[in-house]
């Protein structure tokens, strides 16, 4: 039988300590690559909480008194679990279809056109019970936990009707009470116009905005409203009504912001106070000088352009040295980014835009935990912060992104308790 309460645990001998140390705000320009490292260091945790963490013989006393179990780390890497602020997690099926299709020529929108694409993901979520959306989710979810994923945002968006949305929203709670790891949940009821609409956008935009979104918020079945503002998709004003709406009902915005074209997204989110805008491929010099003198974080998606197989890449360097808060994330989704480890994504953020891995770490973990508003309980190793994190079988934190599409993460450890552990890995481990 598991325990109640999550034991002591002291982690020693990490040939690097990553602990991200500083405030709670996210991390711009230089401070990007401040990663607070500490060698041969240790952490020790007490129930779900980080209750000290320093170089391992400064903790080895109070870890003896407390009684704590020892992780011995052998050398390796510790790091705070990976937040992965954007993801699609809930789909049915997959798109490998629509995949080869791709890759023997068809356009996203040709996919679309032929009955591929959001649509069809959508259609096959009509066809399946809660309990199988739940159980595949449960699958990915295992594996996020096995790369070293502690807390992720988890979206709506392929129900595009009330009722199936909220059939997501409430698999997604469900989740929350099963999962080990931490879900933060998205209501994206403007993914794309249903069939049904089509030509009707005003009216499918109102039948959200006066139904679906005060029955979530009145459930408590969301933190954030999202749309996706793009060609194909939601206009601008579309979006701000959806926003809007949501906001009245305390949802947060965040949106899909200037990924096929530059619609002006960015431009909404700044003007609402969302707290991420996503995606950013399509950016203006202005919108970019805006986002560095907002509080916005700015989530750069890179998994999408390598799955799509694109020559271009949001522009993450100019974003970072013109001041704005960059942040990571997978996408995860079964159409255009369907991958869920964070370590690759740093990889995709070092080789194709030119960030540098201590960025593209900070990106990937206090950042993100600030995309979702958690940054002052997740995102980095200090004490008093929730015990959020993971080992990585490497000796030198940038092998994380330099040895690329390898999974790296040998323990991940969530709220104080080993979650996932590779065992012949990890030695030591008594708990
Ligand atoms: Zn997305």
């Amino acid at each position: 039988m598991a325990t109640l309460h999550p034991p002591r645990l002291f982690f020693r001998n990490a040939v690097q300590l990553i602990t991200l140390s500083g405030p709670p705000v996210p991390r711009r320009g230089t401070a990007l690559s401040e990663l607070g490292i500490i060698p041969r260091g240790g952490v020790l945790t007490e129930g779900e909480t980080i209750l000290r963490s320093g170089p391992s013989r400064r903790l080895e006393r109070d870890a003896l008194r407390l009684r704590a179990d020892l992780v011995d780390c052998r050398g390796r890497v510790v790091m705070p679990g990976f937040v992965d602020s954007h993801t699609h997690l809930v789909f049915a099926g997959n798109r490998v279809d629509d995949y080869e299709r791709r890759l023997r020529g068809q356009t996203y929108e040709e996919i679309a056109r032929a009955g591929g694409g959001i649509q069809s993901t959508a259609h096959k979520v009509r066809n399946v019970s809660p309990s199988a959306l739940q159980s595949q989710a449960q699958g990915f979810l295992t594996q996020f936990a096995a790369h070293g994923t502690t807390t992720l945002e988890v979206k709506s968006g392929y129900g595009l009707d009330n009722a199936q949305e909220m059939k997501i929203l409430r698999v997604v709670r469900s989740l929350q009470a099963t999962a080990q790891l931490e879900l933060v949940p998205t209501l994206l009821a403007a993914h794309v116009l249903p069939l049904s609409y089509r030509g009707h956008a005003a009216q499918y935009i109102g039948e959200v905005t006066g139904r679906l979104i005060p029955a979530v918020a009145q459930q408590k079945l969301a933190t954030f409203i999202d749309c996706f503002c793009d060609r194909g998709a939601f206009s601008v004003e579309d979006c701000r009504r959806v926003l809007t709406a949501g906001k009245e009902c305390g949802l947060i915005p965040r949106i899909h912001a200037e990924q096929l074209t530059r619609t002006g997204a960015t431009r909404l989110g700044i003007e609402l106070g969302a707290a991420s805008v996503d995606h950013l491929d399509k950016l203006s010099a202005s919108d970019i000088r805006a986002l560095a003198r907002s509080n916005l974080v700015a989530t750069l998606l890179p998994g999408a352009n390598f799955h799509l197989g694109l020559k271009r890449y949001p522009s993450a360097r100019k974003l970072i040295d013109a001041g704005a808060a960059v942040a990571l994330a997978t996408d995860f989704n079964p159409g255009t980014s369907p991958t869920l480890n964070m370590q690759f994504i740093m990889s995709l953020a070092c080789t194709q835009m030119r960030m540098t891995p201590p960025e593209a770490l900070a990106a990937s973990t206090i950042n993100g935990a600030c995309a979702l508003g958690h940054g002052d309980r997740i995102g980095s190793i200090e004490a008093g912060k929730q015990a959020d994190l993971i080992v990585l079988d490497v000796s030198d934190y940038r092998e994380i992104p330099y040895y690329f599409g390898m999974n790296h993460c040998v323990m991940t450890v969530k709220r104080g308790r080993i979650i996932y552990s590779r065992r012949q890995s990890v030695g030591g481990c008594n708990a």
